[in-house]
């Protein structure tokens, strides 16, 4: 028989095996201190530990490779049990370390400008998984970097995590249980590039969200995300809309600078149609070229004079422009040598 993983169980899941293994339904903080802390008090059988690894099987993914770059800013090849790999990064902002997750191995999107877009999509990870690539990152930062918090999360690695939803809904509701990973909506951004099956804004978990967006035209944002056929930027526009956001909360909106292509004056003025008077901050993020990619990445004037256009557009923008912050653009690319200047493992 399959062991289930211990990191696939949300709370109600740990109440219920729990009460089916006749155990004081008081004993659940108990038991997920042991899971996530490590601690075993006296609460507990001592035989406890035992008696989880008979029901619960608890390897965590390895870190294959782990590359770090002159800003710290490290980036992790992590293998799971079948042999499949994804990329996990590691981003030191100031005080706020933030770890860039992948949520499925490849991607389906097939969009033009992610190097992950063209490899396809290999297989969804499993909630264990995905947990589990946190707590191995997290676990080397506190122990390389000396650095003993709990960083932040944005789900920007491979994949398009409402692809892959169950799977992605467990792990938050396990990220951000108090008593299992513990972390605040606040730390938590996923990043969608509009794939809209099943969305529904009143059951998402309270975390931050951001849309790819890279262009306000349909058309032209057809040709970047070929997704946006099904579900057109409008529509996705609306249902993002409707998220309750809590007080000083935005939706983000990525916004790709490829020259000549999607920084004229018409954009700035459609972006500033699309989104002024919305609670919406606009990312700019400049084209990670990679071999055999067709756009271009524009210069340092270019960008500026395109973020001026859209301020005027009343529009609140930020440039991601920090090293660390440039190869969180690449994350998902897997193009690990580019920018390795060290290497541990
Ligand atoms: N699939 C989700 C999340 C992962 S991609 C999504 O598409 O939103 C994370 C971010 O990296 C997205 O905003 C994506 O558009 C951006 N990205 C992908 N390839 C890039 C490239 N070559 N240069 C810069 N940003 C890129
Ligand atoms: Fe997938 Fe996002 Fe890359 Fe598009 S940008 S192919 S959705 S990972």
């Amino acid at each position: 028989m399959v062991k289930q993983h211990i990191h696939s169980l949300d709370a109600q899941a740990w109440a219920e095996w729990l009460h089916q293994e006749q155990f004081s339904p008081k004993v659940l903080n108990f038991v997920l201190d042991f899971v996530y802390q490590k601690k075993l008090t006296a609460n507990l059988p001592s035989q406890f530990p035992k008696f989880l690894k008979d029901f619960f099987s608890d390897n965590t993914p390895v870190i294959s490779e782990v590359h770090v770059s002159e800003d710290s800013t490290a980036k992790f090849l992590i293998q799971f049990e079948d042999g499949v790999q994804v990329e996990s990064v590691l981003i030191p902002f100031n005080k706020k370390p933030t770890i860039c997750l992948s949520s499925q191995a490849g991607c389906a999107m097939n969009c033009s400008f992610c190097y992950t877009g063209t490899q396809g999509l290999k297989r969804n990870l499993r909630a264990e998984e995905i947990i589990g690539q946190y707590l191995v990152v997290r676990d080397w930062m506190r122990e390389n970097q000396k650095i003993d918090l709990n960083p932040n999360i944005v789900f920007m690695g491979q994949g398009e995590p409402f692809h892959n939803w169950q799977e992605v809904n467990l792990a938050l509701s396990i990220f951000l249980h108090k008593k299992m990973v513990g972390l605040g909506p606040r730390q938590i951004t996923l990043s969608t590039s509009g794939f809209m099956e099943g969305f529904d804004a009143k059951v998402l978990p309270p975390i931050n969200y951001a849309l790819s967006l890279h262009s306000p035209f349909e058309s032209q944002r057809e040709e970047l995300i070929p997704i946006n056929k099904k579900y057109p930027l409008k529509s996705v526009i609306g249902n993002l809309q409707k998220i309750e956001l809590l007080p000083r909360q935005f939706i983000t909106y990525e916004y790709l600078l490829i020259r000549d292509f999607n920084m004229s004056d018409e954009h700035a003025l459609a972006l500033g149609e699309l989104l002024s008077g919305t609670k919406s901050i606009i990312n700019l993020i400049p084209f990670n070229p990679f071999p055999g990619s067709r756009w271009e990445r524009p210069s340092k004037e270019e960008i500026d004079l395109f973020k001026e256009k859209l301020v005027e557009q009343k529009l609140r923008v930020m440039i991601r422009t920090t090293k660390g912050d440039d190869i969180l653009a690449a994350c998902g690319q897997l193009k690990v040598n580019k920018f390795s200047r060290k290497k541990y493992v």
